[in-house]
């Protein structure tokens, strides 16, 4: 992954607004930008020439759309970030919607008395967060950091004691939301029987509540790589599941014997989507066998961080600025599972 500090020092020049999709590819006139073309529909081409949406090379992100909708829903595999990807960055009221961490670190709000939990949590935050977006430093430099960032909070939450049915409520009570359309984006997903991996750096046992809470059930056909409790007979955590999953190791790294089986039998689908909202996010379709960039389409939620633009231009075929709705990769997605071979 390319460190922060060596991206361009200039703004990176924003195409992709309305007619640029079509003049770029048409006026590029070569062969494949053509038949892309034809082969996007209105509604999906529509969609990408928003405003807000962002794309550095549109010739390369339809490409990579026809070339999924010629595979179809059989083919294709969705890889998603949870915390302000499947979930808002802010609500409807435009305060900022909580991670899942939120839920240990407000507890008290919940009425849950988890000691001095939340002012710990908050106090980790205060210290690592401006390391995780520090300009200066390389991601190589920041992993330490955010390892002993992760193990502390950690270990603090193990030390509360929280209990599964504590954590239940404190998750039916919290400030986590779905994006607007992400339910029916996931049973669509479902019922279209593509698989979705929800690869996440926070703690997968509040988006399995979580999700269960919100959709009646957690989707069939999500595979969860996450940070994961362990219990103690009375119910209680006692510790984490290895392998410590944070920010910037979200890729092959984290795939254990388990993820490997999955994988494996990921191998026919040669078609990703991922979607991210960090620059963290972008190698997650790391594990995906046999597996080339030019194979998975990205797909970036920037929320109110503007200055990033650039880079994450850079990394991702698609931006979608400040929209705390899933329409755009709906659309894509539905244009793809409209094919059954
Ligand atoms: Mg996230």
């Amino acid at each position: 992954m390319a460190p922060y500090r060596t991206a361009p020092a200039t703004q990176v020049a924003i195409p992709s607004t309305s007619k640029s999709i079509e003049e770029q590819t048409r006026n590029g006139t070569t062969a494949t930008a053509a038949a892309a073309l034809a082969e996007v529909p209105e509604d999906v081409l529509a969609a990408l020439q928003q405003e807000h949406i962002k794309i550095k090379n549109p010739e390369r992100a339809l490409s990579k759309i026809a070339k999924m909708i010629a595979g179809g829903a059989d083919e294709l595999l969705v890889i998603s970030d949870f915390d302000h990807t499947m979930s808002r960055a802010y609500c409807e009221a435009g305060e900022r919607c909580w991670a899942t961490f939120g839920v240990f670190e407000h507890a008290e709000r919940s009425g849950c008395k988890l000691g001095d939990l939340g002012a710990k949590l908050k106090k980790l935050l205060a210290h690592y967060l401006p390391i995780e977006f520090d300009g200066n430093m390389t991601i190589e430099e920041k992993i330490p950091h955010m390892e002993e960032w992760w193990r502390l909070s950690h270990e603090a939450i193990v030390e509360s004691g929280v209990e599964r049915a504590v954590l239940e409520q404190l998750v039916l009570h919290s400030n986590i939301r779905l994006r607007d359309n992400a339910a029916s984006l996931l049973a669509h997903l479902e019922s279209a029987g593509v698989p979705l991996v929800m690869f996440s750096a926070g703690v997968g046992d509040v988006i399995s509540i979580f999700l269960a809470q919100r959709l009646g059930a957690v989707p069939s056909n999500m595979h969860l790589i996450s940070n994961m409790m362990t219990y103690d007979d009375k119910n209680a955590v006692c510790g984490f599941r290895d392998p410590l999953i944070h920010t910037f190791n979200k890729n092959g790294t984290v795939i254990s014997k388990a993820e490997e089986h999955f994988y494996e039998q990921m191998r026919a689908r040669d078609n990703v989507i991922l979607m991210g909202d960090s620059m963290g996010d972008l190698h997650m379709d790391v594990g995906v066998e046999n597996h080339s960039e030019a194979d998975t389409l990205k797909i970036a939620f920037l929320n109110k961080k503007d200055h990033l633009l650039p880079y994450y231009l850079d990394g991702y075929d698609i931006v979608i600025v400040d929209d705390q709705s899933m329409d755009v990769s709906r659309k894509i997605m539905d244009a793809i599972t409209a094919v059954r071979k």
